[in-house]
């Protein structure tokens, strides 16, 4: 058997999100590593000498130009899919892109469509917060968001009719919605945010925890520092914005049951989005006073949370005997693949 020269193969990602863990981690597993990267981004980017190759653009979209597309054309490279290639580039696009995806492309349409969302988490069985079809129906606290919002920029709470529509007015006149049709009502859940960072391997058809963390949002989480009864004095609307992320290890007797959602997750997608989730995903939610996680969003593929862990986690030190990111992960299962010849179980 020919030996394999992993160095053949290249992995690329654009020059935002998670780009830099991604690309360290596919160094460490040997891959030549192509970064696309705005030229305005040069200047950061080319301090990383795990970094082989960056292509400039002005915006991100020209990656399909001719000439761009033709480099990353090239046989043996993968694009890995993050936050921002999601936002700045349209999925009908990447559905119909030839370069080979790391993970399920197919599947970031469930992500960003919310009834496509909802159905995926009720097929899998998981505990989701009652979506209020109607500001008339709002009886109790609720959070409105923006469809497709990235971030939880914008949200914000209403516990009745009157207070929906004096935020949804705001909205309208800041031009950041057209009207109310822009926004998706959901019961809010009470608890504390946690955030799952799963990796499904088709390869070794195992589902493996590899960190865990919890959001720092703007305003919301600032509220702590300003007393009650300043609160009610000042006309504050606090919103969930993200900012950043700080790690968190959860109580070991709701690992089993985090697992048990992972796994019902992955059956589902490979039920209803062919070839299933490949990859990382995210479930996302808050835990109640009884230790019952209630999911608002998944995110089918890596997400931003898992910078925290370049090093490695807590959970990923549990499974791997060398620090595990999942920039690295990725790049492992695809270094498998290739060496099993099974890369199409991997690639879409
Ligand atoms: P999302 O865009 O759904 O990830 O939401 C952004 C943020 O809004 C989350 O990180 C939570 O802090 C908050 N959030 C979203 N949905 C709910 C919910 N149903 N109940 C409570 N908080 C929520």
């Amino acid at each position: 058997m020919p030996r394999l020269n992993i160095k053949k193969h290249t992995i690329c990602t654009l020059g935002s999100h998670c780009a830099l863990q991604v690309l360290k981690g596919a160094k460490d597993e040997g891959f030549k590593t192509l970064l696309i990267c705005k030229k305005t981004r040069q200047n950061l980017y080319q301090r990383f000498s795990f970094i082989d190759e960056i292509i400039l653009v002005n915006e991100f979209n020209e990656m399909f130009n001719t000439t761009i597309k033709k480099i990353i054309s090239r046989e043996n490279l993968y694009i890995i899919p993050h936050g921002t290639l999601i936002s700045d580039i349209k999925l009908s696009t990447l559905e119909k892109l030839q370069i080979p995806i790391f993970g399920n492309k197919h599947i970031l349409k469930w992500e960003s469509d919310r009834k496509l969302k909802q159905r995926l988490m009720e097929e899998a069985k998981l505990s989701t917060p009652k979506e209020i079809k109607n500001k008339k129906q709002i009886k109790n606290l609720s959070i409105v968001k923006l469809h497709g919002a990235a971030g939880g920029k914008g949200y914000f709470l209403a516990w009745n009719e009157k207070s929906f529509n004096i935020r949804c007015k705001k909205l309208i006149e800041k031009k950041i919605i057209k009207s109310e049709d822009d926004l998706y009502i959901q019961e809010y859940s009470v608890g504390v945010p946690v955030y799952f960072h799963f990796f499904y391997s088709p390869l070794k058809n195992d589902v493996e925890l590899l960190g865990i963390d919890r959001r720092y949002e703007s305003d919301i989480d600032g509220l702590g520092r300003i007393p009650a009864t300043i609160q009610q004095n000042i006309n504050l609307d606090p919103t969930y914005n993200v900012i950043g992320n700080s790690p968190l290890v959860l109580r070991e007797s709701l690992l089993y049951d985090a697992y048990s959602m992972s796994e019902r997750f992955v059956a589902a997608t490979s039920r209803l989005v062919k070839p299933g989730i490949p990859g990382p995903f995210c479930l996302e939610g808050v835990y109640d006073n009884n230790g019952n996680f209630t999911v608002f969003e998944f995110s089918s593929r890596i997400v931003a949370g898992t910078n925290l862990f370049i090093d490695g986690s807590p959970y990923s030190t549990l499974l791997f005997n060398i620090p595990m990111s999942m920039g690295r992960r990725i790049a492992r299962e695809l270094k498998l693949g290739i060496k099993k010849n099974r890369l199409s179980e991997l690639l879409t």
